[in-house]
């Protein structure tokens, strides 16, 4: 795994000549066919590498996209191309009715993978709905299997909640359920290796992430996964507030109220940079990671 840290501005293709209909291609050639949309920045736990033990000072309600308006965005990203979704957070499922979201987003022509990443506490509660809805898979953040070690990191979690949240999932045939694991200043070596023989024992997938640091720009390839490799990057996001942002690593964002969801879109992808650089406007859990 190679780990990259990027201190100067790498040249972004804005005001790069982009296509008002089409694929969107940006500014280096790369197709964005995905897109990830944080639904909220509020979340049911404290993980200690990406909130503060009081959590944030939540978005106004006003300021939170509704259903609609995501779906509004989704529908003008499926036009242009974008076949893949995934709904993140925060936690996505403390959003009251996440399943109408995942309802009118499945309904999209032109959209083949529906997913999500939870931290799943609630996904016992919620699995079959969300698959009844057209959800396709999730991901599941889980960085020890040790309940005290989950504890101390989450500031809180139960883990029995996050085994019940993963057996749900299977039952209800989100398919394939994959492990996140985040190794970070707090992961000790037993348990990463944890988390690798509960992935073997309960054959899933597991993805490897190294801790990232937004406002330096500190990031890395995920080990099996697609994040963190520029030049094959092929995503867009969507904030809770509703800013169409180019890169994890960037500080430009689109409103979508503003702009409409066609020009943010364009506008995003033209300011799509080579590589990512840093993020100093928004924190992780804004932008859903
Ligand atoms: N709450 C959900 C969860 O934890 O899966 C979704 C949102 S969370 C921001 C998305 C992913 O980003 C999780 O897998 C989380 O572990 C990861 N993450 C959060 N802060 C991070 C950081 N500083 N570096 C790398 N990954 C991070
Ligand atoms: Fe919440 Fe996910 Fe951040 Fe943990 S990583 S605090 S579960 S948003």
């Amino acid at each position: 795994m190679t780990h990259s840290t990027f201190s100067s501005c790498r040249s972004a293709a804005v005001g790069a000549q982009l296509a008002e209909k089409g694929p969107l291609v940006d500014g280096y050639g790369r197709v964005l066919d995905y897109l990830r949309i944080s639904v909220t920045d509020r979340c049911n736990l404290r993980c200690r590498y990406c909130m503060t033990e009081e959590g944030v000072p939540p978005l106004p309600h006003e300021a939170i996209l509704s259903y609609e308006e995501i779906a509004q965005v989704a529908r003008a990203a499926a036009r242009r191309g974008v076949k893949k979704l995934r709904i993140t957070g925060g936690e996505p499922l403390v959003r009251r009715e996440i399943e109408t979201l995942v309802r009118m987003l499945a309904a999209i022509e032109g959209i083949i993978d529906l997913a999500m990443t939870t931290n799943g506490i609630l996904l016992e509660r919620l699995a079959s709905a969300l698959a009844a809805a057209g959800l396709r898979r999730v991901n599941v953040s889980v960085d020890t299997v040790d309940p005290r070690r989950f504890a101390e990191i989450t500031r809180g979690g139960d883990i029995r909640k996050l085994f019940a949240g993963i057996d749900a999932a299977r039952s209800a045939g989100l398919h394939p359920v994959k492990l996140n694991c985040v190794a970070t200043e707090y992961s000790t070596p037993s348990d990463l290796a944890g988390v690798k023989a509960y992935a073997a024992s309960e054959k899933l997938d597991v993805r490897f992430i190294r801790q990232m640091h937004l406002p330096s720009g500190a990031f890395s390839a995920v080990e099996g996964g697609g994040g963190g490799d520029c030049p094959r990057c092929n995503r867009l996001r969507l904030s809770s507030d509703g800013l169409l942002r180019p890169c994890l690593f960037s500080d430009l964002g689109f409103s979508v109220r503003e702009l409409g969801a066609e020009e943010a879109l364009r506008r995003a992808t033209a300011g799509k940079p080579r590589a990512g650089t840093r993020c100093t406007s928004h924190p992780m859990h804004r932008i859903g990671g």
